[in-house]
């Protein structure tokens, strides 16, 4: 009869968005994909599996260029700010 104890059994992981056998963890959040929820990303010398997940939040190539983006708007706003309270601090 089947059972529903499954701890302690099989060692293969699955796919934490289809449930299927997983082949490999994911190189950003580390949880296991199978090969259809994951794309593969060539970083350097090696291939990277990012589960779908990871590439819908942060892809691959938009990333770097959105973040860079915020700092420098943030830059800018501190910057801002920072004239303004001198500015204030001066005609105090
Ligand atoms: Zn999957
Ligand atoms: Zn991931």
């Amino acid at each position: 009869m089947p059972s529903l104890m499954s701890d302690g059994g099989a060692p293969d992981a699955r796919c934490k968005l289809c449930g299927k056998t997983a082949v490999g963890p994911c190189a950003r959040c580390h949880s296991p994909v199978c090969g259809d929820c994951c794309e593969l990303t060539e970083g350097g010398a090696t291939t990277f599996a990012i589960c779908l997940t990871c590439v819908k939040h942060g892809g691959s190539s938009l990333a770097p260029a959105y973040r860079g983006f915020v700092l420098w708007l943030a830059a800018i706003v501190l910057a801002l700010g920072a004239v303004a309270a001198l500015v204030a601090w001066l005609r105090h």
